[in-house]
């Protein structure tokens, strides 16, 4: 038979007979070449209409139900910039109700606009898990209470693709292990990260939270539903992992676990020095026996930075704290964790006094703080709710996020914190090194070519339309340090990457391309999923997408 519409119907006999006409009507009129259409049909193909693509999807059977309207909300996300709006959001209650939708899509064939958005917990940047005209497809409906936690030698816990991360936390807590990778925020998907990295503070050790998964439950761009791990269907495992939503839908994922320590030991200090402060992150990142966490910020021109800290940590030594003037100056913090039992405090303490005895920092601004383990993970929410009440949550977020190579950072930082970045931006800079022999280069995920490198991340809100801290000037400021990055050959990549040409897209994969625009089309081969990446585009096929820059000996052969 050939036809993906004549499989679809042998494998759904559940349909209801409207469905069927409905999908029957549809593939006439988008499969150009099934013979089982009439000739007119065939020679002249249309477009579905929306209210043809409405009824078909209405006509599915499901456990959980679309919404066509009042959907504004999945048009929305945290960057706040990007605005489209979908023809309908599936509330999946079950993975069959994710896989038939998709399958139904993919049996419209290419003529069909409709294309297929996952949306986790919508905290993209820049319209990611958006689809204009198509389908969201709120994962969060698909959490339930099936969360199961395996204790033993090598712990692990299977989650639901549109899981939050805080839940996570709380569940397996219960079982006295937690995941051993996190993100600064927790109130993210695990599919939403899982498609970009996952990167904290403790990636320098166990790698990204990519690199924490032990198998995966996908829906394919065909909407078949497949499992994957390193040994079974590799490709699709490493290919979805960092794969920007591009080869499937995780609906679930097994995440590697440890035991959870119940307190933390959380430390900040200060530098002047650049040379000083990175130098003390990568000897702590290559240390045996080091903090648990290690990340690090820059701090321009900003006043009373110490007196903020006071309400979450305590000096070291307090009178000559109160002496410390921050002001004006551009400043790097160092923070770092280690995780710790109450009945190891001793021992703890002169663990992280020793290594504290070989930094390089200012010594009046040595602060401490002790708190829970989960006060510890989840203290960007604190934050949230503290923006949320003053209203500046909701604003433009035109983060920028670049991975830069180790051997660049001084080039990097002297330009970028020496000239471009002239005042606060708003926002945290975060700064810290990761190692990246602990992660696996198998993924789909794209790092620059060195072992040791630095995620900086630009956090910036654009709080009013002031010429100094409006959207359009940090735009700008952006765009001058991506132009800078490039001019100054850095081999710097974007993290969270978003690019308007597949020009840009190739060039952000570098050789990495061709395999990735093969997974493409193997798992997705008419670019339904995850339309908001930008990346490839529906109704072209993909060896064209891929044609535009590489010739096709080069693309399947090698
Ligand atoms: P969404 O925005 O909903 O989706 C992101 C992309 O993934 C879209 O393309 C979407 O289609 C796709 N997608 C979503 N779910 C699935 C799925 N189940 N299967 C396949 N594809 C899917 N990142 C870090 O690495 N480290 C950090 O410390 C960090 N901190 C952050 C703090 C804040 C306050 C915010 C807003 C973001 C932060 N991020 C961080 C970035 C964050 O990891 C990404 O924005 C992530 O995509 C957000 O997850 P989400 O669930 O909201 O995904």
């Amino acid at each position: 038979m050939g036809s993906p519409f004549y499989s679809f119907l042998r494998q759904n006999n559940i349909v209801c007979l409207k469905f069927f006409l409905i999908v029957l009507f549809m593939g006439c009129i988008s499969h150009r070449t099934t013979n089982h259409c009439s000739n007119q049909l065939i020679a002249t193909p249309t477009t579905p209409t929306h209210l043809d693509v409405t009824s078909a999807l209405e006509a599915l059977s499901l456990d959980g139900y679309f919404s066509f309207n009042n959907n504004n909300h999945a048009a929305k996300d945290f960057g706040n910039t990007y605005q489209f709006l979908p023809l309908a959001v599936l509330h999946p209650k079950s993975v069959s109700d994710i896989s038939s939708m998709v399958k139904l899509i993919f049996d419209m064939g290419s003529t069909s606009e409709l294309t297929v958005a996952a949306r986790g917990h919508g905290h993209s940047l820049q319209g990611q898990a958006q689809a204009h005209r198509g389908v969201v497809i709120n994962m969060e409906s698909l959490m339930g209470p099936q969360m199961q936690v395996h204790a033993g030698e090598q712990p692990f816990v299977d989650v639901s693709g549109g899981e939050l991360w805080i839940n996570i936390l709380h569940e397996t807590l219960k079982h006295g292990l937690a995941p051993k990778s996190w993100t600064d925020y927790l109130h993210l998907t695990v599919g939403g990260t899982l498609s970009y990295a996952g990167i904290s503070g403790q990636a320098f050790r166990h790698g990204p939270q990519i690199n924490n998964v032990y198998q995966l439950q996908v829906v394919t761009g065909k909407g078949e539903v497949r499992m994957c791990s390193k040994s079974k269907n590799p490709d699709l495992f490493y290919g979805v992992l960092g794969g920007l939503g591009q080869f499937g839908i995780i609906t679930q994922a097994r995440i590697s676990l440890e035991p959870a320590p119940k307190m933390v030991k959380w430390i900040r200090v200060l530098y002047s020095d650049f040379s000083a402060f990175s130098k003390d992150q990568e000897y702590l990142i290559e240390s045996e026996n080091s903090f648990d966490y290690i990340e690090g910020f820059v701090i321009i021109n900003r006043t009373g930075l110490l007196n903020n800290w006071r309400s979450s940590f305590n000096p070291k030594d307090p009178m000559q704290a109160s002496q410390f003037d921050s002001d004006g100056k551009t400043l790097y913090c160092l923070e770092m964790a280690k995780y710790f039992n109450p009945d190891e405090t001793n021992v703890i303490d002169q663990i992280t006094e020793s290594l504290l005895l070989e930094l390089h920092y200012i010594p009046s601004t040595l602060f401490l703080s002790e708190v829970s383990y989960v006060q510890f993970l989840d203290r960007v929410h604190v934050s949230e709710l503290k923006l949320r009440a003053n209203g500046l949550w909701d604003v433009p977020h035109p983060w920028m996020n670049l991975l830069v190579p180790k051997s660049k950072i001084h080039e990097f930082a002297d330009e970028v914190f020496g000239n471009i970045l002239r005042d606060n931006i708003n926002g945290p800079i975060l700064m810290y090194p990761v190692n990246k022999t602990k992660w696996n280069n198998n993924t789909s995920m794209v790092t620059p070519d060195e072992d040791v490198f630095y995620l900086v991340a630009l956090l910036s809100s654009a709080v009013s339309s002031k010429a100094t801290d409006g959207l359009e000037h940090i735009l700008k400021q952006n765009k001058r340090i991506l132009e800078y990055c490039a001019r100054a050959d850095l081999g710097v990549k974007q993290y969270l990457p978003h690019y308007k040409t597949q020009g840009d897209w190739r060039a952000h994969f570098g050789p990495r391309w061709k395999v990735f625009a093969q997974r493409k089309s193997s798992y997705d081969p008419l670019a339904i999923l995850a339309p908001g990446q930008r990346i490839f585009e529906k109704g072209r096929p993909i060896l064209c997408n891929v044609l535009k820059g590489q010739g096709v000996g080069e693309v399947f052969y090698g």
